[in-house]
This record gives structure tokens, C-alpha cells and sequence, in this order.
């Protein structure tokens, strides 16, 4: 048994609508991605909290440039 998140892992698309002007939201890709741990920019403790049980992806709106974190709950599979 494993945890893992459905949009790392391609198993899930975001499924939201951009609050400004209803276009759907893309995956920017995992937090992680951005910020971590190797990241020359991020001290170790100004690291966006990822709470346990969630992968914390930015997505953004590709028409008018609105971004978001979202909190994907983990799957275990
Ligand atoms: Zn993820
Ligand atoms: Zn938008």
C-alpha cells in the first residue's frame, strides 16, 4: 500500500474552473516541483507547508493568468 497523489501520477486532471472567467485550470505541477529540496532560492523552514495527506499543486488559468494552490488529497493504492 502506497500513498501517492492522482495528479503526479496522472491518474486524475484538475477539475476546476477558473473564478475569474470559467475557463478550466491546468496543473502547474506539484509544489514540490518548485520549491524543493534542492531549491537554491527556499531555506528549509520558509517551505510551503504540505499537509499530510496532500500533494500541494499550482494551478492556473492558461486564458487570463489566475493561479492557485490546491490541495490534492493523496490515494492509496
Ligand atoms: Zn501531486
Ligand atoms: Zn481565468
Amino acid at each position: 500500500m502506497e500513498q501517492v497523489c492522482p495528479l503526479c501520477n496522472a491518474m486524475q486532471t484538475v477539475a476546476e474552473e477558473c473564478p475569474y472567467c470559467g475557463n478550466n485550470i491546468v496543473d502547474g505541477g506539484s509544489l514540490n516541483n518548485y520549491l524543493g529540496p534542492y531549491s537554491p532560492y527556499m531555506e528549509a523552514k520558509s517551505l510551503p507547508l504540505q499537509p499530510e495527506g496532500y500533494c500541494v499543486h499550482l494551478v492556473y488559468c492558461p486564458e487570463c493568468q489566475y493561479d492557485a494552490r490546491l490541495a490534492v488529497a493523496l490515494v492509496t493504492i
